[in-house]
């Protein structure tokens, strides 16, 4: 039985006499991704990070850990650590290196490349998103070690292209095949978390589909008292193809293709995390004074947010802006469309019947195209196994004296198709510490420390009921594979 109270001295204790010197050196490297430094070959920062990383790594006293870093022409480095477990079978930890860019409004005394601790929190580019995950990996491992509790064997990736949709990632796993073995457990920490005060799984994330409505009715602009009752202005028409997949004002979507009945269980857990959170699901948003949220219900809003289609003009082409405009019928006008799809929702449906609600029948017989950029499916976790339930409520009740939280995440990560693919019965255990204020790819990005460490001591929780539950016997969790001899196998080093 893991001792709790060693479990903490020993965290913390890591953390400050180790963790927390890297974390700030990895800070102050301005790693970003590649949608946000094409050259970032040319300029070695990603390199800096994953070596930054990997000494740290190699310095940890892990009997039998490998610590490699891969490459392949023309891809981010890929770290890769393999942690030999005392039972059969392997749990995957997964994180990411790469970072967000600099964004602009950091407070006097702080900045992106800059680590500055102040009040618990670490503030600096990429500590939370996601430098934090290798350190509380194997800061967890090492904890679980020195208690002598048992662990599968642990394969922790910490990939570089994350905040460019994790392109790299699939290329890596492809080229690492088989030597992956096949984790019953995966562990991803990059999530967000609703509060600082228990611990919060991710259970789904949502799709994203996004375009560009062009609408044309003359082939040049003309004065609007010579035009206006004679031809139709593309805004109008615009609002009524609009209106075709949202309703104007309730902002439901309408087209049945984008909509999911939201499972039972999920229903219930978000109006659960709701329950904990009330109006600080919407606090967190800067409303000017006096507009309100679209509902006072929390569980509602949770719902919206996380299993519902919701659609933005998030840009536009053909309007002048307001100040130079004149009195003229504009010829043509086009938006930029970005919807956010339910985690179950077919990516290429919704993407046709969004096309054919548009394109069909156009008023006034009006030019009407819509050019698609791209529909990414979202994802829902498999149901919990009973054990990895039990042992998540347990973790957040044994650290933070609260019950866990299961929630959906509102934004698209691609990651969580990827490696569902790569590992379809796996159980995911998906966690983070992107809070209130932490503000991940804005400025002012921090780390709250004291959460990241409670963070890292859950993970050892789960890490030894996983063993645990190996160890009783597969029959408690049928996704568990019988051992293979794959799992044993070395890496190619590349
Ligand atoms: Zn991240």
């Amino acid at each position: 039985m893991l001792d709790s109270i060693r479990l903490r001295v020993r965290v913390d204790r890591h953390w400050h006499d180790s963790v927390l010197e890297c974390l700030r050196a990895y800070i102050r490297i301005p790693n970003k991704s590649p949608a946000f430094d094409p050259h970032w070959e040319q300029h070695g920062h990603m390199e800096r990070a994953a070596q930054l990383m990997a000494a740290w790594c190699r310095a940890q006293p892990i009997t039998g850990m490998t610590v490699q870093i891969r490459r392949a022409p023309g891809r981010t480095p890929l770290l890769l650590i393999d942690v030999p477990g005392t039972l059969v079978g392997c749990v995957l930890i997964y994180g990411h290196l790469d970072k967000q860019p600099e964004s602009h409004g950091w407070s006097p005394g702080l900045g992106p490349w800059q680590p500055v601790e102040c009040d618990d929190k670490l503030y600096g580019r990429g500590g939370a998103d996601d430098g934090y995950a290798v350190f509380s990996a194997l800061s967890a491992i090492l904890a679980l070690q020195e208690q002598n509790i048992p662990h599968a064997r642990c394969l922790i990736l910490i990939e570089a292209s994350e905040e460019s949709g994790s392109i790299d990632l699939p290329a890596h796993l492809q080229a690492i095949g088989s030597a992956l073995g096949e984790p019953s457990l995966v562990v991803c920490l990059d999530s967000e978390c609703g509060d600082y005060e228990q611990l919060w799984c991710t259970h789904s994330v949502r799709g994203v589909l996004d375009g560009r409505l062009r609408v044309q009715v003359l082939s040049e602009g003309v004065h609007s008292g010579l035009a206006t009752g004679l031809a139709p202005s593309p805004f109008r028409i615009l609002q009524q193809l609009l209106a075709r997949i949202e309703d104007p004002l309730s902002g439901e979507i309408l087209l049945p293709e984008l909509q999911v009945d939201v499972p039972d269980q999920r229903c219930l857990q978000l109006r659960a995390a709701a329950g904990s959170l009330g109006s600080a699901i919407t606090a967190k948003l800067p409303f000017v004074e006096g507009a309100r949220p679209i509902s006072e219900d929390p569980g509602e809003l949770f719902i919206n947010n996380t299993w519902r289609a919701s659609l933005l003009v998030t840009g536009a082409d053909g309007l002048p802006v307001a100040d130079a405009a004149g009195h003229v019928l504009l010829p043509e006008i086009a938006l930029r469309l970005s919807l956010r799809l339910p985690p179950t929702c077919d990516p290429v449906l919704a993407a046709a019947a969004v096309r054919s609600s548009l394109e069909r029948d156009p008023p006034y017989a009006a030019k009407v195209r819509f050019e698609l950029y791209e529909s990414i499916g979202g994802w829902d976790a498999l149901p919990l196994a009973p054990w990895l339930e039990r042992s998540l409520a347990e973790a957040s009740r044994r650290v933070f004296g609260r019950e866990v939280r299961h929630v959906g995440c509102g934004g698209t990560i691609p990651l969580f198709r990827i490696l569902r693919a790569q590992f379809p019965d796996a159980q995911f255990f998906v966690t983070g510490v992107l809070g209130p204020q932490s503000n991940a790819h804005g400025p002012n990005e921090f780390l709250q420390l004291d959460y990241a460490k409670r963070v890292t001591e859950c993970v050892a929780l789960v890490l030894a009921d996983h063993a645990a539950m190996i160890t009783a016997g597969a029959g408690a969790l049928a996704s568990v594979r019988q051992p293979s001899t794959r799992n044993r196998q070395e890496f190619p080093r590349v």
